[in-house]
């Protein structure tokens, strides 16, 4: 398979290549030049699949022509069986919860840090070690973090020997717990930064360093572990199969509601519907960083400023892979996905008429404030015992005020464990922190390692070079 630059202008790439790259030259994001389609009747073979034996079955075609059959099977057994080193806790990897007639959640909060970044990042860091294996290549992953990508992007990598990751967040600045999972991982090979700055401080950095990467030694490669990463969408392809097939598909059709920011989880979405799978519905859910929701429900695509809200993971200006949607939604017109891209920096730009009414054939939106937020999670503990973290509860909430049919299953992503999120929790009348899962109990009494630096590009870069394994 071959993947190419949504903005047109960068040679195709194989999936190795494209697994160690970032943006592509042209400042496009990489998709696939065409999708596997599978039919209903081989979708509808795979009812009873184990998690591990589905997720081969998509992730094959994409990865086949740079890793052998063998091995992908056993580095998906790795990650995603139970008795695998990932740490994913229910038999089921992705268990599905009913909350009334037709309303469903799936948990992607089974993973080791409590959220469903874990599914794509416990993948990429056994894909990356095992194609630099074969290279006899080592690299550095750096990464900026608030929270979420951090911890499970650490997770990811702690066992993968050819990979020295650098994660900068900003010092006192994240919740204990988000800091905890960071720092308690420490294995030679992980490195948490602390700057004494904000997090758009570290993102910068981290940006300057990938611009420049002179700092490094030359047989160094920078790897970048965002969400625009191909292999972290493909790996959540999976999981709506994964949940259209225990609801009775592909021969009824299913929707979805997703909370979202930058546009990855739910796009990932979308292609399993271009790969076959029937979904009636996709629901994008936003907190007040409403952008998608605004163009989606009235074509206005600008930006506007920054709010800080109680789904933190879900505060955003621009969603990234939004792009990737769009590409599909101009007819795969790299010239013009390039021109609008360059005026929506500067200008306030709408999409064409037929690429607005493409992205309304699948796609509705929803957008939720706080306040509505803590009330759906206190609203949905009450009738049913069930407690939301409020990125989830914003997907119920949208799923509910946005769905169009109601004789068929509509599946909430679950993103979060509400552990995570305490403060919102507790504004919904829960009387106390939600406890952690029983095997993070010592997480408050573990050892950890963390470096403080000075918000200092060269302080950050010697740092760096000084704690590269050998
Ligand atoms: C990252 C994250 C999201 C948003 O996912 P995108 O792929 O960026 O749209 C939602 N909820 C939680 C808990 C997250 O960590």
């Amino acid at each position: 398979m071959k993947y190419i630059s949504t903005r047109g202008q960068s040679p195709a790439l194989n999936f190795e290549e494209v697994l160690l790259t970032g943006l592509a030259p042209d400042g496009g994001l990489y998709v696939p030049e065409s999708l596997p389609k599978f039919s209903q009747e081989e979708i509808a073979s795979w009812a009873s699949l184990s998690y591990t034996e589905l997720a081969f079955k998509i992730v094959e075609p994409f990865v086949a022509d740079s890793i052998p059959a063998d091995d992908l099977k056993a580095i998906i057994d790795d990650t995603y069986s139970a008795d695998g080193t990932a740490d994913f806790r229910h038999p089921s990897v992705a268990p599905l919860v009913q909350l009334d007639k037709n309303e469903w959640l799936m948990e992607l909060f089974q993973g080791p840090t409590l959220a469903f970044k874990d599914f794509a990042l416990q993948l990429l860091g056994r894909l990356l070690d095992y194609v630099l294996e074969r290279r006899h290549q080592k690299v550095v992953i750096m990464g900026a973090t608030s929270g979420d990508t951090g911890s499970a992007a650490i997770q990811g990598c702690k066992r993968c020997s050819n990979i020295d990751i650098f994660i900068l967040h900003p010092y006192e600045r994240v919740s204990e717990v988000q800091r905890r999972q960071m720092t308690t991982v420490l294995a030679d090979n992980i490195h948490n930064i602390a700057v004494t700055g904000n997090f758009d401080d570290c993102q910068s950095m981290v940006k300057a360093s990938f611009n420049d990467k002179s700092f490094l030694p030359a047989d160094r490669q920078l790897v970048a572990v965002n969400s625009i990463n191909w292999a972290r969408i493909m790996a959540q392809i999976v999981y709506y199969f994964y949940a259209s097939l225990s609801l009775g598909g592909p021969l009824r059709p299913v929707a979805f509601s997703v909370p979202t920011g930058n546009f990855g989880d739910i796009y990932a979405g979308y292609l399993a519907s271009k790969m076959g799978l029937p979904i009636d519905q996709l629901v994008v859910a936003t907190n007040k960083n409403d952008i998608l929701h605004r163009c989606i429900s009235s074509n206005d695509f600008t930006k506007h400023e920054l709010v800080h809200t109680l789904s933190p993971s879900m505060d955003i200006v621009i969603s990234s892979n939004f792009e990737r949607l769009l590409f599909d939604c101009y007819g795969r017109d790299g010239a013009a996905i390039n021109d609008l891209m360059t005026r929506f920096q500067t200008e306030d730009v709408k999409l064409s008429d037929s690429a607005f009414s493409n992205v309304r054939e699948l796609f509705d939106s929803y957008t939720v404030d706080d306040e509505q937020t803590v009330k759906t999670i206190a609203d949905v503990y009450e009738k049913t015992e069930y407690l939301l973290d409020p990125h989830s509860a914003i997907g119920v909430e949208a799923a509910r005020k946005s769905r169009r049919r109601n004789d068929i299953p509509m599946i909430t992503l679950a993103t979060a464990h509400p552990a995570k999120f305490p403060e919102a929790v507790m504004k919904a009348g829960y009387p106390h922190e939600p406890e952690l899962p029983h095997h993070m109990a010592t997480l408050f009494d573990d050892e950890e390692r963390c470096q403080v630096l000075d918000n200092d590009l060269a302080t950050v870069h010697q740092f760096i070079n000084d704690n590269l394994t050998a």
